[in-house]
């Protein structure tokens, strides 16, 4: 006998991959979809800058956007479709920037300037940046920028990116500290900000595809590393005529 579906939605669990900065790295993106899927992961959240950097930024939109459920926007989707949002980039992120948006296809284009700047589900927030202002994508590097963050938003948990390096930080009786390890237990009455790293580009000297795998039954947040084709990554890029430097520093992750 089937049990009452109230009976089967009660135990059901949320299973969401967290993806953010894939910076228009189609060949990363294919393997992060597919490790999500191995996981089982129903949902797919992206917290921006699906594009930028890399070669492939309108396979990369058309890519995400059929598979996400939820998407907020980060510095290069808005420098895409707004010129002039780039100049407060390095040199190298500008000149990519300015390929990029000579690039964009129009829905691709619109469907980037739609994304909002913060999202909620599940109890949690959405961020590219610091949730502090995210206008101003500011980054969260320190415990000092950790603290900041925690006091800007409500919810227990907050997930952001743009650093490129995945970071737990834990806010536990008015104190903030950084936690180590892959895999986060959400504790009662605690609250947790999560950096998932960056798919395309990431800076923590693992070269693999970054992202978070968030168990909203079992409250546990893991995160995932990827190995992709990174050659073929780095020589599109070069070919792209974009700096080669954006291309190599794939290869070392930094
Ligand atoms: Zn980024």
């Amino acid at each position: 006998m089937r049990p009452p579906d109230r009976w089967t939605s009660a135990r059901r669990t949320e299973l969401r991959a967290i993806l953010s900065d894939i910076h228009s790295n189609l060949e990363a993106l294919l393997a992060v979809l597919e490790a999500a899927d191995g996981g089982g992961a129903s949902l797919v959240t992206c917290l921006g800058d699906v594009v930028g950097y890399g070669a492939n930024p309108n396979e990369a939109v058309d890519l995400l956007s059929g598979r996400s459920d939820l998407a907020v926007m980060g510095n290069h989707d808005r420098a895409a479709f707004e010129p002039g949002a780039e100049s407060g980039m390095n040199d190298w992120a500008r000149t990519a920037a300015e390929w990029t948006r000579a690039q964009m296809g129009e829905d691709e284009a619109a469907y980037l300037s739609d994304l909002p700047l913060t999202a909620r589900s599940t109890g949690a927030l959405f961020v590219h940046s610091s949730p502090e202002s995210p206008e101003r994508w500011s980054y969260v590097l320190t415990l000092d920028d950790a603290r900041r963050a925690f006091s800007s938003f409500r919810e227990p948990l907050c997930f952001i990116g743009h650093s490129h390096t995945p970071a737990f930080f834990e806010e536990a009786n008015e104190q903030v500290r950084a936690l180590d390890g892959d895999t986060l237990e959400l504790r009662a009455g605690r609250r947790y900000m999560v950096n998932v790293g960056s798919v395309g580009q990431p800076r923590d000297g693992d070269p693999r595809a970054s992202f978070a795998l968030f168990d909203s039954g079992s409250r546990r947040v893991k995160i995932v590393r990827v190995a992709y084709d990174v050659e073929t990554a780095r020589e599109k890029i070069i070919s792209a005529g974009l700096p080669r430097e954006l291309g190599d520093r794939l290869l070392e992750g930094h």
